[in-house]
Parts: structure tokens; sequence; C-alpha cells
């Protein structure tokens, strides 16, 4: 028997999210013979979860240019997947088979059902449409990739297929499912899988008054977090205030050892405001500018020695009354405030939520799949779809908006854009 005869399907994918089913639904609807293996008891366990239970389909962007720009500056390697399949290619596809959608803040779109579920059956019935064979229960564990096909291993047995997608998800939430076995397949072709980096977000901080520094932002300021009396991270760079607590990239890079900290402890950050000197040379710069300046109000001193807006703050916290004299102003109550420049306190009350943060979720190099066939550059008869792929990925619809054109692109690509 020729190895062509012994290939039972046109294409295998490999897991039952969203972006493996919408690649098997478009394939078998342009006639390919199509296997979809699905470890779990259930397709789209992740994607029953999506939105709080209400699913946010994707985002209503008019135009690819601003749809990509919202994936940062890798979101480019998109355009091509993105200008075949667009938001509003996913709106219509669920409308057309009786799932009707809203625009809701943001242009996040939701079905009108407010139901995840409603998505994932309207996917089921796509596939049963188009005879999909689908297998539940059947979890992968080896693909082996020849020039011609492909064989594609579970505890059962094995399938051959000319082509197969990975559609195994990415690293996030493995509890539905998404264990990274797919990234071991496509890293023994010869793929780079880039590992996941942490959510870089925002920190709350309980201080009230921070509401006060809201939009001031300090471009060398050298920041540590601090657990009880022990520093366990500190870093020198720009900061941003912002209504809630602290932000810019000093703060992102270190959101996630904050993170990691604030599971066991209550953490705090402190900033040093002028890092290039020590205590005692910036207490003799004080004490040069109190010189000077000896018949004016502390509050008019301070506002020159601080950053905007920190002045009155660094006296309240120094306990001296802003309407002093500065030639009455003791050598202790001196030291204070230069105490605070050195190191303001703040106590964390949490990072910022899924919204805010730019979170790269590793994956699949993009430079190294085909964005008009998502076909694999490596090996041709790969196909690598949806949080199997490495980019940014903001809330809002757009990480779904990634596996729907992934996924139908894949699909159409199977019978007619042979590689
Ligand atoms: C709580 C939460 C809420 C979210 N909300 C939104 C939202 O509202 N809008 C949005 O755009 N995005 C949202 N996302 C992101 C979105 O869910 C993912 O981008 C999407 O599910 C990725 O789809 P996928 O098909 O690539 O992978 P997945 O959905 O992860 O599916 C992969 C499938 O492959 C199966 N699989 C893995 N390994 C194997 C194997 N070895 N053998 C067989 N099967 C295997 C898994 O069981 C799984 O079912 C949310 C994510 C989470 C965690």
């Amino acid at each position: 028997m020729s190895m062509k005869d012994a290939i039972q399907f046109d294409l295998i994918v490999v897991g039952g999210g969203p972006a493996g089913m919408m690649c098997a639904g478009r394939a078998a609807e342009r006639g390919a013979r199509v296997l979809l293996l699905e470890k779990n008891s259930m397709l789209g366990k992740k994607l029953s979860i999506t939105g709080g239970g209400r699913c946010n389909v994707t985002n209503d962007i008019s135009t690819v240019r601003e749809l990509v720009a919202r994936y940062g500056p890798g979101g480019k390697a998109l355009f091509p997947a993105f200008s075949r399949f667009t938001p509003a290619d996913a709106v219509n596809f669920f409308n057309e088979r009786g799932l009707p959608t809203k625009v809701e803040a943001e242009g996040r779109v939701f079905p009108v059902s407010n139901d995840a579920n409603d998505v994932v059956r309207v996917l089921g019935e796509y596939l049963r449409q188009g005879k999909v064979k689908v297998v539940l229960n059947a979890p992968v564990h080896k693909v082996v990739v020849y020039d011609d096909h492909v064989r594609v291993m579970w505890s059962l047995g094995e399938w051959r297929a000319a082509a197969v997608a990975v559609a195994t998800g990415g690293l996030a939430y493995p509890e539905t499912g998404s264990t990274g076995e797919g990234f071991d397949w496509l890293a023994r072709l010869g793929h780079k899988i880039i590992r996941p980096d942490a959510s870089l977000v925002p920190l709350r901080v309980k201080e009230p008054w921070i509401v006060g520094l809201s939009g001031l932002s300090l471009q060398n300021v050298r920041a540590s977090v601090v657990v009880g009396d022990k520093k366990i991270e500190s870093k020198t760079g720009k900061l941003l205030f912002t209504h809630f607590g602290l932000s810019g990239p000093l703060i992102l890079n270190m959101s996630r050892t904050v993170g990691e900290a604030l599971k066991k402890n209550s953490v705090d950050v402190v900033l040093d405001l002028f890092p290039k000197d020590n205590l005692s040379a910036l207490d003799a710069e004080l004490l040069r500018l109190f010189s000077s300046n000896q018949n004016k109000k502390i509050k008019n001193v301070a506002a020159l020695f601080f950053p905007p807006k920190i002045g009155s703050l660094a006296l309240n916290a120094a306990g001296l009354d802003p309407e002093k004299f500065v030639n009455l102003v003791t050598r202790d109550e001196r030291l204070r405030l230069v105490k605070f420049a050195k190191a303001m306190r703040l106590a964390v009350s949490g990072l910022m939520g899924l919204d805010d943060a730019i979170v790269s979720s590793g994956g699949v190099a993009p430079s190294e799949v085909d964005f008009r066939t998502m076909r694999s550059k490596i090996r041709p008869n790969v196909y690598i779809l949806g949080d199997a792929l490495n980019f940014n990925r903001p809330s809002g619809g757009f990480s779904l908006q990634i596996c729907w054109a992934t996924g139908y692109l894949a699909g159409e690509a199977v019978l007619f854009d042979r590689p």
C-alpha cells in the first residue's frame, strides 16, 4: 500500500478551540476531508468561559491598519490575515449562522444572548454541516511530519493525513486544556518558540493621595520592591503616576516581581526620586537651597526642590507646617524631607486588571509563518493557528479575532492553495 493510499484525511486539526474549529469547519466547507481531535470531553472549553461567560467575539474596528496597531509592533505580521478575514467578516460569520451580535463600549462585540455557549454551538454546527469527523477525549501525544504526509498519534493509535493544523492554544489557563504540547512538536520541527512574557501591568497603591499626582511623569527614578525590610528588586527608569497608582516602563517591568510577591506578602514600592545623589549629598543640596532662601516659606522652597506636586506631600509626610519660614526649620525636619525624597514609600494594593495588561503570550515566532495561508515556513504541510502564535493580545476581542482569521485562512488553503 502506498503512503498516499494510507492517508485518511486531507487535514487533521489538533485542538478543538475557536481556531481549530474555525479551521476544520472552513476546510470541510470547501470539500476537504477533515478530522478534529480534542483532548477534552467537549469542544471550546476555554471559549465557553471567555468574556466572563459572554464571549467578546471580536472588536468593531473598521480599518485593518488600526486593528493591527492594537497588537503592538509585532502586529504587522497579522496584516495579510486580517485583510482577508476582518472583524466584520467574523461578525457576519456568526450573524449568518443565527447568532446576532451587539457592539458594546470600546468596540467590544458580544452575542446578543450574552452567552459564550452560543458561540461554541454555532461552531459545532459548522463542523456538523461540513461532516468534520470530531473525536473528543483524544489527547495527541506526538505529531510526525514527512514531506508528503503527517502522522498524528494518540494513546489509542494514529491517523495519517496530508497536513496537520496545530491549534492547541497557548499556555494561559492550562486547566482548559492548553498545556503546551503543541509547542514541543513545533520546536522539534525547528520552530522557535517564544516563552510567554509576564503580563506587564500597572500597580494600584493604597495611599489615597496618589490621585493628586496623576499624570506626573518622572524621567529618572529608582524604584525598589520591598517586602518587610527586604528589597527584592530595584530598577531605575521612567515612572508615571496614575489615578490609582504607578505605571510607566519602570513599573511595568517590575510588575511580575510585585505580582509574585503579592501572592504571599504585603508589598511596598519605595521610590528614590534622586537616585544620583546619596543621602548626605542631597542634604547638602537642600541646605544650600535653604541658605539662599532663609526668609521664604518652606512650601515655596520645597516646590523648588521636589518634582512638581510632590513638595507638599513631602512636607506633610515630614510633619512640617507648609507656612513655616525656612530659617525656623530644624535639622531633623530637614533630614526628614531628604529621607522622603530618597525613600517615598507606597503600599501596593494590587495589580491592575487584565484590561490594562500588555501580555506577550508566548508561542511560535510569527516570522516563521506565512500569514496568507497560516502555513509553517519550515514545513508547508503544517498550519499554526490562534494562541499558538506569539502576539501581544490586548483585551477587547482581539485574541479571538486572531483565532477566527487564522483558522479561516488555513481552512481555505488546505485544498486550494497547496504548497
Ligand atoms: C478567562 C479568559 C477569558 C477570555 N476572554 C476573551 C474574550 O472575551 N475575547 C477574546 O478575544 N479572547 C478572550 N480570551 C482569550 C481566548 O480565550 C483565546 O485567545 C482563545 O481561546 C485561543 O483559542 P485557540 O483555539 O488558539 O486555543 P484554545 O482555546 O486554548 O484551544 C486549544 C484546544 O486544544 C486542545 N489541546 C491542547 N493540547 C492538545 C493535545 N495534545 N491533544 C488534543 N487536544 C489538545 C485543548 O484542550 C483546547 O481545547 C480569554 C481567555 C481566558 C483565559
